[in-house]
């Protein structure tokens, strides 16, 4: 695996990759990695030729009263992961390499954005689609690995890829979780041993309400209720929303059907977590 930092040398090898018609496959991520980033890796390595891991703890993501300073970070141990998981390629470029000192051009995301994580993090997506942009320019890859767990990325990372004609397909991976079906999270190492054992309820809520339309429930408000319900609770969390959109438009909508998301964060005393699925009805 090659380790590079600048964007002169990954655009070398990128260069190489290309002359050589070989098909690329990218996962971009904030490091700190765990089984989902791995699962990604392992989906990118299963049909592309060359699979590039970027790990970049992005600044314009993270709002001003946001973790970023404090957000875990650990590339030695990165590095040797990625490894294992057959990455070819790892870019880990500092923030002055992505970034002028005053940025003249930022991408500004106009739907999908004004609910669930988008409602409560100002810019946050404006910040995902501004780095992604710079990063497929980069590495004009062939498919993006993206994880489900961040479902409203996924529809994000789905419009930028429509509106700005990138010839990259979208790959969609389903969430890792833990045994007790916590979805697996960088952010899971700021849980007290309480929080983590609440935790679970998140994801056992959202089968609940899983289960419930499958027996014909369609009130979206009663579901809603029972979630919030569980959560309250089980778990000492603040729940910051429950919602239930159409997927991947992520519309209101009055009844219960076609493709939709279930969404939930809630807050613990240091960790946001957030979960969703997604289901056909
Ligand atoms: P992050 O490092 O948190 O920005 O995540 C990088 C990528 O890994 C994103 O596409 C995430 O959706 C994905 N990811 C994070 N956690 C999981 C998980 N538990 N299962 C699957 N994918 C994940």
């Amino acid at each position: 695996m090659n380790v590079v930092t600048t964007k002169k040398e990954l655009i070398k090898h990128i260069h190489e990759y290309k002359t050589k018609q070989k098909s690329i496959g990218f996962v971009p991520t904030m490091g700190y990695l765990h089984e989902g980033h791995i699962k990604l890796l392992e989906e990118a390595r299963k049909v592309n030729d060359i699979v590039v891991l970027s790990i970049f703890v992005n600044p314009l993501q993270f709002g001003p009263n946001e973790d970023f300073d404090s957000y875990p970070r650990n590339p030695k141990r990165d590095e040797e992961l990625a490894r294992q998981a057959g990455a070819d390629l790892l870019f880990l470029p500092s923030v002055t390499e992505m970034y002028p000192e005053k940025p003249s051009y930022t991408v500004t995301v106009l739907s999908r954005v004004n609910v669930l994580c988008g409602k409560s993090r100002e810019g946050h997506f404006d910040g995902v689609a501004t780095v992604l942009t710079k990063l497929f320019n980069l590495i004009k890859p062939d498919r993006a690995y993206f994880g489900m767990k961040d479902a409203q990325q996924v529809a994000v990372v789905d419009g930028l890829i429509q509106e700005f004609h990138f010839p990259i397909e979208l790959v969609p991976v389903a969430t890792v979780r833990e045994e007790d079906g916590l979805a697996k999270s960088s952010r899971n190492v700021y849980l007290s041993e309480l929080e983590r054992k609440q935790a679970p309820a998140i994801y056992r809520s959202l089968l609940a309400a899983k289960e419930k339309i499958a027996h014909g429930e369609r009130d979206k408000e009663k579901i809603k209720t029972t979630i919030s319900l569980t959560i309250s609770k089980e778990t000492d969390g603040m729940i910051d929303y429950v919602e239930i959109l159409s997927y991947p438009g992520l519309e209101e909508i009055n009844s219960i059907c076609g493709k939709i998301i279930i969404a939930v964060a809630v807050k613990f005393t240091k960790a946001r977590l957030i979960d969703n699925i997604t289901i056909e009805v």
